[in-house]
């Protein structure tokens, strides 16, 4: 009874929209673009979740042309996957996140995502790591034409 999954999401950043990532607003000049709230990091962990459920992906789910997810907040979208998890009889054993980002800096930003994740998931937050990186101005992410994220998740049986 145990599961990998791997997620990767990607948005664009545009003027006039809030920058959320983990569930956390963070002050910036450019928010990211999409049909929820955009917030990519916790997009790549749903994916994870869902890919180590054998379910698919995120679109599958969460289809962007359905109204009911305009502007939706990604934590409840992720409370209920969490609920496909446990029904499947499984509980999150550990998270490993990367966001790529040009700016703004996020270090400052890190433990707050982290404690809000870690309540949604269910599990302690020193086993949810999220860490930041840039490219060094290398492609979309580099250029700030967009915020990318990156997941792996383990889940055991419980
Ligand atoms: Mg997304």
């Amino acid at each position: 009874m145990f599961r990998i999954g791997f997620g990767y999401d990607a948005h664009r950043l545009v003027e006039g929209r809030p920058l959320i990532l983990g569930g956390v607003g963070i002050p910036h000049t450019l928010g990211l673009l999409g049909h929820s709230d955009a917030d990519v990091l916790t997009h790549a962990v749903m994916d994870a979740l869902i890919g180590a459920l054998g379910m698919g992906d995120i679109g599958r789910h969460f289809p962007d042309t359905d109204p009911a997810y305009k502007g939706a907040d990604s934590l409840s979208m992720l409370r209920r996957v969490i609920e496909w998890v446990k029904r499947d009889g499984f509980g999150v054993n550990n998270v490993d996140a990367t966001i790529v980002a040009e700016g703004p800096k996020l270090a400052s930003y890190l433990p707050a995502m982290r404690k809000k994740l870690a309540r949604v998931l269910d599990a302690p937050s020193n086993k949810i790591n999220i860490k930041a990186t840039t490219t060094e101005g290398m492609g979309f992410c580099g250029r700030q034409e967009g915020i990318a994220a990156y997941a792996m998740i383990s889940l055991i049986g419980v």
